[in-house]
């Protein structure tokens, strides 16, 4: 790991109660921030609940400010209830909610002109990793982001998450995230050398207490977002633990 500050997210997906955030604050707000940046991504009804000195971040947002759009939440809203972060364009979101390359560009856009942090998902399935597509895949979801952006934002963060390493207990080797989170941070330098190098680049996909510390380790990983390991308190903070270089 760099002298970025590492930063590890916790997306509880639709899952998670009252209960288990209860539990989760106080054993997160141990954590030395000095050293770990951490954010609980819950779903948006306990958004509006006192988090005390952990950061909230949503799953998603609406492209849109305001307006007739039933069942969506502006990034507007996320900021007034405290949010700082927004996960945009989960393989979840693209492959079950028709989220396309334009329209994760336009809610990373929403998400930063509202003041908050997006965290741009990208990732190949299976297949295209088997095409050897991977690489044209990330830079095609990377490029279509940072070309609608007017300047490069230093509150980006991105999130290399394969798809088939999503909740399926198989994880990415060390090698294989770090040619991507490189090749991502090459994508980035192309358009503000100095600003893609504080940017970070976070890997998902079956993070564990026994795989994060080596996943970490990498020069180019700086940080992990987690799904099922973070809906465990013992294992979301050991993860978390792991990211301290
Ligand atoms: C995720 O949902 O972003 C994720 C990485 O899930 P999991 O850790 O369960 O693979």
């Amino acid at each position: 790991m760099s002298a970025r500050l590492p930063l590890v997210v916790a997306n509880w997906k639709l899952n998670g109660n009252r209960d288990l955030l209860a539990e989760m604050l106080p054993a997160l707000t141990e954590l030395d921030a000095s050293q770990v940046e951490t954010v609980l991504c819950t779903p948006f009804v306990y958004l509006g609940d006192e988090f005390g000195d952990v950061q909230k971040g949503a799953q998603s947002v609406a492209s849109q400010s305001s307006g007739a759009f039933t069942g969506e939440v502006s990034a507007q809203m996320l900021r007034e209830v405290g949010c700082h972060y927004v996960i945009i364009g989960h393989s979840e979101r693209r492959a079950m909610f028709g989220e396309t390359d334009n329209v994760v560009a336009q809610k990373v856009k929403a998400t930063l002109d509202a003041g908050l942090i997006p965290i741009v998902c990208v990732g190949e399935t299976e297949q295209e990793r088997e095409s050897d597509a991977t690489l044209d895949v990330i830079t095609k979801q990377v490029k279509s982001v940072m070309d609608i952006l007017p300047s490069f934002s230093d509150s980006l963060v991105f999130a290399y998450e394969p798809v088939w390493a999503i909740g399926t207990g198989k994880t990415a080797t060390c090698e294989q995230a770090e040619e991507v989170h490189y090749n991502i941070r090459q994508i980035l330098m192309s358009y503000n050398h100095e600003l893609a190098m504080s940017t970070r680049i976070l890997y998902g996909g079956s993070v564990k207490p026994e795989n994060s510390k080596e996943l970490f380790s990498s020069e180019n990983i700086d940080g992990g977002l987690i799904g099922g390991a973070s809906l465990d308190v013992e294992s979301f903070t050991a993860i978390c633990e792991n990211a301290v270089a």
